[in-house]
């Protein structure tokens, strides 16, 4: 595997179709499936991980300052994983100047996650398109974790032509349903627990949509019905949106997400089942299981200094 430090480096040692998984680090298992995914892919010739703590996508200094890294710990499992290259640059690559030129995905951006993160998706959608304009790729593979910023993306690359294809790939989840994110680390036992009612409650929603509910209503009240009074898990929102336009919708009657944010004492969890058009109805996307305990645990450095390293981080 190479390590890259410059686009032109990276477009140097990359030959053929490139596929390519953007990432801030401090990998899981939900960033080794967007690799595998891209691996999986015959049409890629090379797979390429971006790995770049995005500055402009912070709304506080203070949370990049502390974002963990751990370069050395992501390249052993980008490697693993199957990444050709990993495109490692330092800030003054990414951004040589001061970045006047901001990437604003306007609609997309407001509900949801937005008005919690002022200016979050201007900087994500700015630095996918530094990526996209910079390596070329032919495939990019972002999480449905993130169900907004796949939408987000999405149309950022039609609306600009950018020429290459946006995959989105299936949550990784624990064995237990908890999504996997950087931030599980901080929960304790008695939070980690309270908060599988998040996952619970989209599973029922899910069952609930493929038996033929339609009604937003029923979807989200099947989820808010999982979250116990007096439990530590204090919901944000919960949401059934277009997953083209994040349209807020009242039936589901297109492809579309159903979403929530909430907090588990004091971390903040975010998670979604996708709904996409099947030939019945809609078949709900509940993500992917995995078997055993996930890398983030072993591996996460002293948990109190991830603890303040990761904190805040989408607050
Ligand atoms: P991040 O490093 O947090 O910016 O995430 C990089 C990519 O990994 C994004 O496309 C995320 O949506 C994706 N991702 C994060 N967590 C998961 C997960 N549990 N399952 C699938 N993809 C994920």
């Amino acid at each position: 595997m190479r390590i890259a430090k410059t686009f032109a480096e990276t477009r140097l040692v990359s030959s053929g179709e490139i596929g390519l998984v953007p990432t801030m680090g401090f990998l899981h298992e939900g960033h080794l499936s967007l690799i595998e995914a891209a691996r999986r892919d015959r049409d890629n010739d090379t797979v390429v991980m971006s790995l770049f703590v995005n500055p402009l996508q912070f709304d506080r200094d203070s949370d990049l300052a502390r974002y963990p890294r751990d370069a050395e710990r992501d390249i052993e499992l980008a490697a693993a994983a199957g990444a050709d290259v990993v495109f490692a640059p330092d800030v003054d690559e990414m951004y040589p100047g001061e970045q006047l030129a901001r990437v604003n995905v306007k609609r997309l951006s407001e509900p949801m996650e937005g008005p919690n993160r002022p200016g979050h998706f201007e900087g994500v959608a700015t630095v996918v398109a530094k990526l996209l304009a910079g390596i070329r790729p032919d495939r990019s593979y972002f999480g449905r974790k993130d169900a907004q910023q796949l939408a987000i993306v999405r149309r950022m690359a039609v609306d600009l032509s950018f020429p290459g294809t946006i995959v989105g790939v299936p949550i990784v989840r624990e064995a237990d349903g908890l999504a996997l994110s950087s931030r599980n680390i901080f929960l304790s036992d008695a939070e980690r627990r309270e908060a599988l009612a998040l996952s619970r409650g989209l599973m029922e929603a899910a069952d609930a949509a493929e038996a033929g509910e339609t009604a937003a209503s029923r979807l989200t009240g099947a989820v808010l019905e999982q979250i116990r009074e007096g439990s530590s898990v204090s919901v944000e929102y919960v949401m059934l949106a277009s997953q083209d336009l994040v349209e807020p919708l009242s039936e589901l009657d297109r492809p579309a997400f159903l979403a929530l944010a909430a907090w588990s004492g004091g971390t903040r969890l975010i998670d979604n089942v996708h709904f996409d058009e099947a030939e019945d109805g809609f078949r709900a996307d509940r993500g992917t299981r995995l078997q055993s305990k996930s890398v983030l645990y072993g591996n996460a450095g002293s948990r109190e200094e991830s603890r303040d390293a990761v904190d805040n981080r989408h607050r």
